[in-house]
């Protein structure tokens, strides 16, 4: 079957590999139908994620038909329609119960599918815990209303969660990329007063102001004056910082009032300083990390009623055949591309 492998540093390529095959009696086996890709598969690409192995199938965010299950498999038989989880875990572990199934235990818990274990930019791939790692898609929702559920919109909703946003708050969201809009789809979930979302790329503002126009939009060079007329408290009640960049973090707890939550929701390339005896006093509330999945099954729920709806994200449709363009579009953000779906309309021969 077609794969897109990770070759060596700076490489992918489209490489002929065996159909995966189920591995234990929790795993299955899934057609990818749908997949995109993300901003991690760069990192990997860029050699920044050391973890990643060289010669794994790439992709973390897809949909598919499920192929085949494993005996102990319970949620999902052959033939059902899913979305894939980015995050692989057992379900049983301490952090699992807890919900905190990023720091699952298990030697393949976390971000594994595409990264650690081939992953989804390929015909076929196996997921370990299947019957955590995949969610059925309810019969009214498309393949391209639930691409973004297993990664990107997961995200938004767990860092949407974690704010504690109330109806009283203004909510900053620094970055307006994939990530930046779901986290803004999932923040409206919770009817802040007002959302106000901070994003240097011209595009990008364009599209917040066309489908939120509810949202209020702002640049970096303005955004401390403007978070300031535009909060009740002299700052945002929650900042969620979505951007990773190099000024946003000092930016998000600059702009936040005292008592407020930042939530940092991005990747940085470099360490961030805290600059401890400048905040004193403003007694901010931080939470950082890696988004815990466990939540599709609520977000399709969400999707199916019609309160979210991510297709406008997605710009851009590639054959798999074509993903190397696809890649080269979206590394080089050419067309204002926000999100790159990859279909699987190869003809397979078994
Ligand atoms: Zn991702
Ligand atoms: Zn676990």
């Amino acid at each position: 079957m077609l794969t897109y492998t990770y070759i060596s540093k700076g490489k992918f390529g489209l490489v002929e590999k065996p159909k995966p095959q189920i591995h234990n009696e929790k795993d299955a086996v899934v057609k990818m139908t749908l997949a995109s890709i993300c901003m991690s598969d760069l990192h990997i690409k860029h050699g920044s994620v050391p973890r990643a192995v060289p010669g794994i199938t790439v992709g973390h965010e897809m949909v598919g038909i499920v192929e085949s299950v494993g005996a102990d498999v319970k949620t999902v038989k052959p033939g059902d329609r899913v979305t894939v989880n980015v995050e692989t875990y057992c379900g049983d572990c301490f952090f699992c119960k807890k919900g905190f199934v990023n720091n699952c235990t298990d030697k393949n818990g976390g971000w594994a599918l595409g990264c650690r274990i081939d992953g989804g930019q390929a015909e076929y791939v196996r997921v370990p815990y299947a019957d955590q790692g995949l969610d059925l898609i309810p019969e009214n929702v498309s393949d391209e209303q639930a691409l973004l559920v297993g990664d990107v919109l997961a995200t938004g909703y767990w860092a949407a969660k974690i704010s504690e946003i109330s109806e009283d708050d203004t909510v900053l969201i620094i970055g307006a990329g994939p990530t930046g809009i779901c986290t803004l789809l999932c923040a409206k979930l919770h009817h802040p007063k007002r959302i106000i979302v901070c994003e240097s790329d011209e595009y990008r503002r364009q599209f917040v102001k066309l489908h939120y126009p509810d949202v209020l939009v702002t640049l970096p060079e303005n955004v401390h004056e403007f978070v300031k007329e535009n909060s009740d408290h002299g700052g945002a009640d929650v900042v969620l910082e979505v951007a990773g960049a190099k000024e946003t973090f000092r930016m998000a707890w600059e702009c936040a009032r005292p008592n407020a939550i930042v939530t940092i929701v991005a990747l940085y390339d470099e360490p961030q300083t805290l600059p401890l005896p400048d905040m004193y006093g403003k007694n901010l509330i931080f939470k950082t990390g890696g988004v815990d999945g466990c939540n599709c099954r609520d977000i399709l729920d969400l999707i199916a009623k019609g309160k979210i709806d991510t297709t406008p994200l997605i710009t851009h449709t590639f054959s798999l055949a074509d993903i190397d363009s696809a890649y080269e579009l979206f590394e080089n953000r050419r067309d204002n591309v926000i999100k790159v779906a990859v279909k699987n309309d190869t003809k397979s021969i078994f």
